[in-house]
């Protein structure tokens, strides 16, 4: 009988996933609708302790970020480098995000997802006409008109922007505003001491969530949606393993595998809860203590790369417009796909990192090549399982280009990375 204790945080994590998808299936199918399976297990412990975990993650998002940021400001105390690396960050986000969105179509394109399908043969889900999101509202959102308001709300592109301009002033002031440093730095200590101790309990959590994901799904709704869902997991794997592999290999010369290894509880995490957001303290955290990315550059990348990054989205919105449009019998031109890969760009922006908001956003890229909201409608059923999906690369994005950036820039320790990982210690941090 193996000792428990030696089982890593990563095999713990994955036991839960393979677990809650076998528990959830033979839920769903073996075990006939009643009130103790629907109230007492699905709706009722399974949901409590899920959504809990999640909960408990997201308590630590808003706090984590705000003192990490600041203390990362204070701690490289040159705000030249900061904003080098705030402008490389950038580069490789857009850089990323636009690889993913041509990747989806080329994909799209090869695979005919909707081909053969017309609104006759599909079952269509009720939906609200979706909030339009335009260019000048998510730019001025960066900016908080009351930054107490930003952080209850957890409003991460105005907290970042706060903490960021609060750090460079800390730095600039020093002994006159010393005490809100030490504030700051003690009270980073104590949230990435608190992430250590939720991160434990990560295994509970994504068994819940997953056994009740698929208790109440099943797999039967992915049939006449196979092609659609199949396409878009090609194209998150390739640009998962192939468009991230290759960037990390040729501009950090460390080995990828390694490193996705290393990141693996972060991505079950992600795929359980399909929210970024929710995943931030444990990216900084895993980043730091098995790959060796210092947090004066997660600070800033995870949490902003969470927010603004997003090329998992991206695919699906390329893949769906591609989809729509066959199954709706629209061509769409060359000019189409640019404008497809343009705003699907900057609807990533606009995304926030939860559940479901792709959706919502991929309004903004239909209209702008004129196809029918309606269309969303036909994904939604399934649209589930691919936020979980694309949610696990939205936040490998962020971790692989944060990761790039701390070795471009000296700000990665090379003998954590090297270093063999002896269990769970390591991966919680304690
Ligand atoms: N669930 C995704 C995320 O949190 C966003 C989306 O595509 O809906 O990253």
């Amino acid at each position: 009988m193996p000792n428990l204790k030696n089982i890593s945080l990563t095999t713990w994590i994955f036991l839960s996933l393979l677990l809650g998808f076998v528990a959830g299936l033979m839920l769903h199918y073996l075990v006939p609708e009643c009130y103790f399976r629907d109230a007492v297990l699905i709706d009722g412990i399974l949901a409590v302790c899920g959504k809990g975990f999640i909960r408990l993650m997201q308590m630590l998002v808003v706090p984590l970020v705000f003192c990490s940021l600041v203390c990362g400001m204070l701690n490289m105390g040159d705000i030249k480098k900061m904003g080098r690396i705030g402008g490389m960050t950038l580069v490789f986000y857009l850089f990323t995000t636009v690889c993913a969105v041509a990747l989806a179509l080329g994909v799209a394109g090869i695979i005919n997802p909707g081909e053969g399908m017309t609104l006759k043969n599909m079952e269509t889900v009720q939906m609200a006409q979706p909030a339009q999101v335009s260019i000048a509202d998510t730019l001025l959102d960066i900016i908080p008109a009351n930054p107490i308001s930003s952080l209850a709300n957890s409003v991460m592109l105005q907290v970042i922007f706060f903490a960021v301009l609060m750090g460079a002033l800390l730095c600039h002031l020093k002994e006159k505003t010393q005490t809100i440093a030490r504030l700051c730095q003690e009270g980073n200590t104590l949230m990435m001491s608190m992430t250590g101790v939720v991160m434990r309990l990560a295994p509970i959590g994504v068994f819940c969530l997953l056994t009740r994901t698929f208790a109440q799904t099943g797999v039967e709704g992915f049939g006449p949606l196979l092609k659609y869902s199949l396409t878009v997991l090609v194209a998150l794997a390739l640009q998962c393993f192939g468009v991230y592999g290759m960037l990390f290999s040729a501009l950090t010369r460390m080995n990828f595998i390694r490193f996705v290894k290393r990141f693996l509880p972060v991505m079950g995490f992600a795929f359980s809860t399909a929210t970024s957001n929710a995943t931030i303290p444990m990216s900084i955290a895993t980043l730091k203590r098995r790959v060796g990315v210092r947090e004066n550059v997660s600070s800033f990348t995870i949490p902003f790369g969470a927010t603004v990054n997003m090329d998992g989205t991206s695919i699906m919105q390329g893949v769906a417009v591609v989809f729509i449009a066959q199954v709706y019998g629209i061509d769409l031109s060359m000019g189409d796909f640019l404008t497809v890969i343009a705003t699907a760009t900057i609807a990533s922006i606009g995304t926030a990192g939860v559940p479901s908001v792709g959706l919502v956003t991929l309004s903004m890229v239909l209209t702008s090549v004129g196809l029918p909201i309606e269309g969303i409608a036909l994904i939604m059923g399934i649209d589930r399982l691919m936020d979980m999906s694309r949610t696990v690369v939205n936040i490998t994005g962020d971790a692989v280009c944060t990761t790039i950036v701390a070795k471009m820039n000296s700000m990665l320790d090379r003998e954590v990375f090297d270093a063999t990982l002896a269990g769970d210690g390591e991966a919680s941090g304690e």
